[in-house]
């Protein structure tokens, strides 16, 4: 993980989101910082595609900037819900790719 992305274990923002979204652990990225609720730092890290998917929520933060992205993301998850949201689409997607092609390179196929 790049040194500029910090991790934040028992966080109370993602605390709540917890709640909100109903399950048993959560990731919330604000800007360069990854909030963590029901999981530690140690399973984040060990999880690629989780990582990768934050890690795309980073870069969402750097090409809007923090308060547009902010904004948007939370008129699209009003409008779309969590799972339709197009942030949460892209992170997932582009999470997926990365994931697969690190695989790919790993085992030579
Ligand atoms: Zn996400």
């Amino acid at each position: 993980m790049e040194p500029d992305l910090r991790v934040v274990e028992r966080s109370p923002v993602a605390f709540v989101a917890k709640i909100v979204l109903r399950t048993r652990a959560v990731a919330v990225t604000l800007g360069t910082t990854i909030h963590l609720s029901g999981a530690t730092r140690g399973e984040f890290l060990a999880s690629p595609l989780w990582v990768e998917h934050e890690r795309v929520h980073v870069g969402q933060y750097r090409r809007h900037g923090f308060w547009r992205f902010l904004a948007l993301y939370l008129a699209e998850s009003v409008r779309r819900g969590y799972h339709d949201n197009r942030f949460e689409v892209e992170a997932r997607e582009r999470a997926a790719e990365v994931v697969r092609s690190s695989r790919t390179r790993a085992t030579g196929r």
